[in-house]
């Protein structure tokens, strides 16, 4: 049963809120003004109508009926043919006008929500969980959808269709009217009753929907090891609490619509017996017509079905708002790492210079890196190893600026990252993550991510850069393969070879790389190393080193623990320190580890 929308306490917008935001949605909804007056309009003709329908019927009582007046009482029926007709078409346009204003809104502010969303910094996404981000751009968006489509003009035709009916009523006779309004005390408190439960059983619906959902999402995703374990059965028997609990849910749901419902069509009735027993009374004595006690009969249900509407509405109406605030909130945020006003373009080459830096990730409870500081000159490569945890890979994003530092800057020729144009940012400064992630299409296409106009040729030749030229080759469509979602279809080490590529395509005079910390096999191992080592030669190179060889082939280790820097030197400097990190971490290796740092 339709119980409207709900929102939790704690979502609930106060009056102000939900004003501000309303007032925003329809700034926002400006293109879509001429659909938004259209269907307007044809609400106002529809209430008309609607109202119109038992006037006409009076009428036809009064001047036709009652004095046998043939003529008249045609032309009432003829009218009242033809405002059936035309309430059928205003019908039609109002759904055409309304699907199309309100599609048109949602679809503005789903781009506008993801857009803001793909321009916000990684201290964004720490603080918000993947699937939060996927709840607003679905389940908030439907709630607004509801409203957005046909909710707020319902609301508005009934709120219109209430005040008019009382209007039209208290003209004809107001002695009547108040008779009718006896009922409305126990109306509104029935309603306001209504709304409260209601809003509590649709909130306790959508938690049990999301256990039964999840339920379903675990066991099949560890369906093989419920197999394994030959634990169906416990499963199952899990999955029928969870189906018996929304069941649960859904049948109070439907009690309380029940009661409600069957309070507003007893007041209803109540109201039409009063009418027809005072009215009848009123006519005998010749204060009334019989045509008019008939409209009023009629009218009843102009008042009544939108008194239940509306009180229906109002939770919908809330959660929209609830949804709408939150979506705000997203559009709203600047994102943490912007360009600066007077941003400079950072030279092409230069020296990265890290200066006492510190940083604590705003979901962190300590510091990933206290008072840091490196030169690292042009085309020299510098490999940072240290234990699990130690911030190797906080202090590469920081120098990719993907944070920016809590304290301290980070400089590359001289210009604070803070005040350099992101665009030249991301060209002279390259990061290859650990894990490249893949995106539907082609391989070509992935690598063309790192510089979209990049030519067919352009991509060959960052392949060929990384010695990478042939290896796609044996594919059915070589570059043109399809990779598929995730990149299901490319070993890790091809997907390292594309993110290797789509670096070797930007040209940068930085790299910042994180090497992966799984083995490869050993054919896809050999290539992604001379890759490696292709796209390093001639650059200026940090790299979060697992390998003993990757290490051995750096100009300087820096070694990082605690969030600090430790030590910093060659191979042979450090290994012959006594007692130092780097020389326990290479007799480790020694030991025959091939991954340097223990993951
Ligand atoms: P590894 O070799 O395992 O990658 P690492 O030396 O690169 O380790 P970092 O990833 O830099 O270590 O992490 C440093 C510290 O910061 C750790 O304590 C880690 O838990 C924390 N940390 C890392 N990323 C985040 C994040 N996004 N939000 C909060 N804390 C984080």
């Amino acid at each position: 049963m339709w119980m409207g929308g709900g929102v939790a306490a704690e979502d609930r917008l106060n009056r102000g809120q939900f004003r501000t935001v309303g007032r925003r949605l329809l700034a926002d909804s400006r293109e879509h003004r001429r659909q938004m007056v259209g269907a307007g309009a044809f609400v106002l003709l529809a209430v008309v109508c609607t109202l119109a329908g038992p006037l006409v019927i009076r009428a036809g009582i009064d001047h036709g009926i009652e004095p046998g007046n043939g003529r008249a009482l045609n032309t009432a029926v003829i009218g009242y043919v033809g405002l059936i007709g035309l309430s059928y078409l205003v019908g039609r346009r109002q759904f055409v006008y309304v699907n199309r204003a309100g599609e048109g809104v949602l679809r503005d502010l789903r781009v506008r929500v993801f857009d803001r969303m793909m321009s916000q910094s990684m201290a964004f996404f720490d603080e918000q969980k993947a699937g939060v981000l996927v709840a607003r751009m679905s389940a908030d968006i439907e709630s607004m959808a509801e409203i957005v489509q046909w909710g707020l003009l319902q609301f508005m035709a009934a709120s219109l269709l209430v005040v008019l009916a009382l209007v039209v009523l208290a003209v004809l006779s107001p002695v009547l009217t108040l008779v009718v309004l006896a009922v409305f005390p126990a109306l509104i408190i029935g309603s306001i009753r209504f709304q409260r439960q209601a809003n509590d059983a649709y909130l306790a619906v959508r938690e049990r929907v999301g256990l039964v959902l999840a339920s379903i999402q675990e066991a099949l995703a560890g369906v093989r090891v419920i197999q394994a374990h030959a634990r169906q059965r416990e499963q199952t028997r899990r999955f029928n609490a969870a189906n018996a609990a929304l069941y649960e849910a859904h049948r109070h749901s439907t009690v309380i619509s029940t009661w409600y419902f069957g309070l507003v069509e007893f007041c209803g009735v109540l109201a039409t017996a009063l009418t027809v027993g005072i009215g009848g009374w009123m006519v005998h004595a010749g204060h009334l017509s019989l045509g008019t006690v008939t409209a009023f009969v009629l009218l009843l249900a102009s008042l009544f079905e939108p008194v239940q509407m509306l009180s229906q509405m109002y939770n919908s109406l809330q959660s929209a708002g609830a949804s709408l605030h939150k979506l705000y909130a997203i559009i709203d945020r600047p994102p943490e790492v912007a360009e600066s006003p007077g941003a400079v373009d950072l030279p092409a080459e230069g020296a990265i210079e890290i200066a006492q830096v510190a940083f604590r990730y705003a979901t962190g409870s300590r510091s990933a890196l206290t008072g840091v500081s490196l030169r690292v000159e042009p085309r020299q490569r510098v490999a940072l190893v240290g234990p699990t945890g130690a911030g190797k890979s906080t202090l590469a994003k920081i120098v990719a600026r993907m944070y920016d530092p809590t304290e301290g800057r980070v400089s590359f020729g001289g210009v604070d990252l803070r005040h350099a144009t992101l665009d030249s940012l991301r060209r002279r400064i390259a990061v290859v993550p650990q894990e490249g992630f893949l995106f539907s299409g082609t391989i070509r296409d992935n690598v063309r991510l790192a510089r979209p106009s990049a030519t067919d040729a352009e991509v060959e030749a960052a392949m060929v850069a990384i010695g990478a030229g042939d290896y796609f080759a044996g594919f059915d469509a070589g570059l043109d393969t399809e990779v598929r979602e995730r990149g299901s279809r490319l070993s890790a080490g091809e997907r390292q070879l594309v993110s290797l590529a789509r670096a070797a395509l930007v040209d940068p005079a930085v790299l910042v790389l994180d090497e992966a910390t799984s083995n490869l096999d050993p054919g896809t191992e050999a290539a992604v190393e001379a890759a490696m080592e292709r796209l390093m030669t001639g650059r200026t190179v940090i790299v979060v080193a697992h390998r003993l060889s990757t290490v051995r082939r750096a100009d300087a280790i820096a070694v990082v623990d605690g969030a600090a820097l430790v030590e910093y030197g060659t191979h042979d400097e450090l290994v012959a320190l006594p007692g130092g990190r780097y020389r326990a971490l290479a007799d480790a290796w020694t030991r025959s580890q091939p991954v340097l740092t223990g993951e």
